[in-house]
């Protein structure tokens, strides 16, 4: 098998597995418990809590762990809007689904929300969110990497050119794709708020963690225990937790040399593509895009019959993302970035991840010429 869909999950990497198992059935204390037996477990997730917080330039009091991207985008969200009670949210067209379906909720709950509209190239230019910004914005939110295109946001540009904090205006990012796989600094962003996902960089699923400055909010979206500074109820989720951290600790260890090797393996990869294939096009650009991603357009090929005939020769790969894939409906990411239904139904995702090869790439040249027969 071929596994290039690295971007709707990763396997579990051997050392976070090994780092994890002790916490099922060894150190299994509920870190809330009042010995010494819990009171080490407690250690560990503050411990895990400082190893994320450190990747960020956070502080360790402001990260929260949650049960994964979508649970970070709906807290950021709804926290915000509970607190004002009314008010204008602006995010973009090319947002997850975790993001725009959690923003039309939101507005049948009263509240208004404008999409900035991306480029051709799928980046929100900052002056397109200056134009959206009302008196009662409250909130900015922007993903830092596109999942569908590989596509990196200016937020930095964003953030300083519109003067987001001195207007008052929290910064939130859907990081799910990005975190792990370039570097990000809060405060060099200037974001207020980061929602990450364990299982999109080689930890486990069902588990994540958001960045929330201090001060930012003050809403809790989950009611129970005092875990998690009294924001996030229930019992910690404590083999993900040490499971993630270990993951992002290793993720930053590596995160150079991982992105050399995927940048040049993508590029040999797009090129291949581009010139064995009349009239393909890379979707996305290339100078802003995560090392792993490969977005093409086929024409007059339908994306996802071309998915299961590559499922047939071993090779994982998507049409879509993997939320909507099942779907029939046209990524709504290709359409903005200005693609036609039929265009974005001839679109393919491949996305690579450090152990990926070139003859993985042969053979995936050799399996689409034999599929396509040009
Ligand atoms: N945001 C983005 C950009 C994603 O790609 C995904 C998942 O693919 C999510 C949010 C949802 O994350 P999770 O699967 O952890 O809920």
């Amino acid at each position: 098998m071929i596994y290039m869909d690295n971007a709707a999950t990763t396997p579990v990497h051997p050392k976070v597995l090994e780092a994890m198992m002790p916490y099922f059935n060894v150190r299994y204390a509920n870190p809330s418990g009042n010995y010494e037996f819990a009171r080490k477990i407690r250690k560990d997730v503050e411990n895990a809590r400082s190893i994320i917080a450190g990747t960020l330039g956070a502080r360790p009091e402001e990260i929260y762990f949650t049960s994964g991207g979508t649970e970070g985008d709906n807290w950021a969200v709804k926290a915000a809007a509970f607190d004002r009670g009314h008010g204008h949210i602006i995010s973009t067209n090319v947002e997850h689904k975790a993001m725009l379906n959690t923003l039309e909720w939101i507005e049948s709950q009263g509240f208004e929300k404008d999409l900035a509209e991306a480029d051709g190239s799928g980046i929100v230019a900052p002056d397109k969110i200056r134009r959206l910004i009302k008196n009662d914005t409250f909130m900015v939110s922007v993903m830092a990497a596109n999942n569908e295109i590989g596509t990196i946001m200016p937020l930095k540009d964003i953030a300083r050119s519109n003067n987001l904090r001195k207007r008052g205006i929290i910064f939130h990012t859907d990081a799910v794709q990005a975190y792990g796989h370039i570097y990000l600094n809060v405060n060099d962003l200037g974001v207020d708020m980061l929602s990450a996902s364990a299982h999109k960089f080689r930890g486990p699923k069902g588990a994540g963690f958001i960045y929330i400055r201090r001060d930012t909010i003050e809403t809790s979206l989950i009611h129970g225990g005092s875990q998690e500074m009294g924001m996030r109820a229930g019992t910690e989720n404590v083999a993900s937790i040490i499971g993630m951290a270990k993951a992002a600790q290793i993720c930053m260890e590596t995160i150079n040399e991982r992105r050399m090797k995927e940048t040049q393996l993508r590029n040999y990869m797009i090129d291949r593509i581009l010139r064995t294939f009349k009239g393909t096009v890379l979707n996305g650009t290339l100078d802003n895009r995560l090392p792993n991603n490969i977005n093409i357009y086929f024409p007059g090929i339908n994306g996802y019959s071309l998915v299961s005939a590559l499922d047939r020769f071993g090779v994982c790969a998507s049409a879509g993302s993997a939320c909507s894939s099942a779907s029939s409906k046209p990524s709504h990411v290709l359409k903005a970035i200005g693609l036609t239904d039929q265009q974005a139904r001839s679109c393919v995702r491949f996305t690579l991840c450090e152990d990926t090869t070139a003859q993985d790439v042969d053979y995936l040249i050799e399996t689409l010429y034999k599929i396509i027969k040009v």
